[in-house]
């Protein structure tokens, strides 16, 4: 049985720290009571260097990892994946531009997003998914509107403070070696617009998109 567990407050303390709120418009966030579909998000971020934000909620938050490459569909292909401090699940809606000289400044679009399940043999999930973290081995399968079906993070070592992982496609019907989604899908899977689009509009309203 699932039972309804909120996340330890310091959770989100290291992306706090980070973040200068007077300055971005991204939320403070708050950790969230787990016990319901857990919701995945990939957002595309135009910040010092183009980047893919893979987001899996976990315990209340969203575990996160910078794909330089973005998610590959093609078994074969490994792709670095760069976990960072933990994301509060509001930002799952946030689409826009952080300010230049801020923390991450640049664009951020919502890539992809649904929801996801531990995809290991474990039957209770949430004890699957903590140790899959635990040792650095993650069976996932994702629930998105452009990506579908399952893949595996494998730790691999640490690159200063952050742990390095490889994301790999698993084989099923989803997988294939033609066009890769990053480069067919340009646009918001929400908005439509293209990251120049959430640029502009950001720049001339001064607004961020909020679900
Ligand atoms: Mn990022």
């Amino acid at each position: 049985m699932k039972t309804r567990r909120a996340a330890p407050r310091k959770a989100l303390q290291v992306y706090r720290s980070k973040r200068d709120f007077a300055k971005t418009s991204e939320p403070r966030g708050r950790p969230r009571g787990t016990g319901r579909e857990l919701a995945y998000v990939i957002q595309k971020h135009d910040a010092s260097h183009l980047h893919f934000d893979l987001r899996l909620e976990v315990d209340g938050v969203m575990k996160s990892w910078a794909v330089p490459r973005g998610p590959s569909v093609n078994p074969a292909v490994k792709r670095l994946a760069v976990q960072v401090e933990d994301h509060p699940v509001e930002y799952n809606t946030f689409e826009g531009i952080i300010p230049k000289g801020e923390y991450g400044g640049g664009t951020v679009m919502i890539w992809d997003r649904g929801s996801w399940r531990f995809g290991g043999d474990d039957p209770d999930q949430t004890r699957g998914i903590r140790e899959g973290l635990r040792l650095g081995k993650l069976e996932i399968v994702l629930q998105g509107r452009r990506l579908r079906g399952a893949w595996v993070l494998v730790r691999t070592g640490k690159q200063g403070s952050k742990p390095q992982w490889l994301l790999i496609k698993q084989r099923d019907r989803h997988a294939g070696d033609g066009p890769e989604p990053v480069e067919r899908y340009t646009r918001s899977v929400v908005t439509r617009r293209t990251m120049a689009g959430i640029a502009d509009h950001a720049e001339r309203t001064g607004k961020r998109w909020k679900q």
